[in-house]
């Protein structure tokens, strides 16, 4: 079966639906594919007690704020899908799931989009297929000699897996802090980062990071001096549960070992800690293979973009994967600006919609 649209978003997660809601506006004729069986991208995936760094109405996507979740100032994750489900029902979004895009590749004047169930060929691409589904996970010596479990912040889901166990949660950031404070209560608990936590002051919150973002933003545009933006300020987002566990004391963080060994981990001086799991809180990787026919691949795995939009093939845009794609790009709040440029970028090449 071939389906021939406008325009195809790949990805119906919340950069996805913030692409769709800017190209209805513009009256484009598009569909969104999403691998997921339900509504919320990666937000139905996370671990259990994982809430928002921002309020409810500073998480909010274009055209429908958040409503605030009772009781909780920074929602849950699970308020998080109910909203995008909302979102995209409200809007009327074209998203077809499950469909899995395989492939993009070029086809003369169009590009052809190859799914597990069936072909699209479509003027331009909007790939929005975000992080989640391509954990990182670094090279370390010894991997193959330690004997416990291992996951990584993807599979984690909560401390009931653990209870009474030696557990070594790995990383430095959000996600490290946060499951080493979830950790921090009924486990054995050793916290190893690359270098000392550097935590956010306590009244700093996805606001405050958003509005650095945009200082940021406005001072590239304006062409001033770079402010830095949010990796001036830390690393680490004080959360309510990471301010508790911090302050009694529980989130000391031991330097970064240097190998795995049968049982647990090795520092350079002899030391040893043992483990009977290994949780590597250690980021993601832009998920973007379904472009290999592309051919677009550069430094780092990123495909080299000017704003949303690739530099070597101009019919396809990047929304969400991180600051490389816009300022903010890979949040509920920042990525409403680059899809809208993304939307009206789309919209000048293609012409409207008869
Ligand atoms: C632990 C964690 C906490 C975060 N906390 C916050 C926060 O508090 N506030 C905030 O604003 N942001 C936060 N973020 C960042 C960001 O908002 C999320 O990562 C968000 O899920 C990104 O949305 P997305 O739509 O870009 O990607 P995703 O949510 O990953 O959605 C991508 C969609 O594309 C689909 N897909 C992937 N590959 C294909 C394919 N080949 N074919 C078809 N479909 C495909 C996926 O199945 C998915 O449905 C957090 C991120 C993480 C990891």
């Amino acid at each position: 079966m071939t389906n021939t649209v406008q325009v195809v978003v790949i990805g119906g997660g919340q950069s996805g639906l913030a692409a769709g809601y800017h190209l209805r506006r513009l009256g484009l004729d598009f569909v969104i594919l999403d691998a997921q069986s339900t509504p919320g991208g990666a937000w139905q995936h996370t671990w259990d007690s994982l809430h928002l760094f921002s309020p409810a109405a500073y998480s909010s996507l274009p055209g429908r704020l958040m409503p605030a979740q009772t009781g909780e100032t920074y929602p849950d994750a699970q308020h998080v899908v109910e909203y995008l489900a909302d979102y995209e029902k409200r809007y009327g979004l074209p998203v077809e799931r499950p469909v899995r895009v395989l492939g993009v590749h070029r086809d003369g004047e169009l590009l052809r989009v190859e799914t597990d169930s069936g072909t699209w060929l479509a003027r331009s691409v909007i790939s929005a297929t975000g992080t989640w589904w391509r954990p990182f996970l670094p090279a370390v010596p010894g991997s193959s000699d330690f004997d416990g479990r291992r996951l990584h912040t993807a599979q984690y889901r909560g401390p009931r897996d653990f209870a009474g166990q030696r557990v070594i949660v790995v990383g430095g950031g959000n996600s490290g802090a946060q499951i080493a404070a979830d950790l921090a209560y009924d486990t054995e608990l050793t916290w190893v980062t690359q270098r000392p936590p550097r935590f956010l002051a306590d009244d700093i919150d996805g606001r405050a990071l958003f509005d650095a973002a945009t200082a940021r933003r406005r001072a590239l545009d304006a062409s001033r001096t770079d402010t830095g933006g949010v990796a001036s300020l830390g690393d680490i987002v004080a959360v309510p549960p990471v301010r508790e566990a911090r302050d009694r004391g529980l989130l000391t963080a031991s330097p970064m070992f240097t190998r795995l060994v049968p049982g647990g981990v090795e520092w350079t001086d002899g030391t040893r800690a043992e483990a009977d799991a290994i949780i590597w809180c250690t980021g993601f990787r832009p998920a973007l293979s379904h472009l290999a026919p592309l051919q677009l691949r550069g430094r780092r795995g990123h495909i080299a973009t000017a704003g949303t939009r690739a530099m070597e093939e101009p019919r396809l845009h990047l929304l969400g994967y991180g600051d490389w794609t816009g300022p903010a790009s890979a949040t509920l709040i920042g990525v409403g600006r680059p899809a809208r440029e993304a939307a009206r970028d789309i919209a000048a090449l293609v012409g409207p919609f008869l």
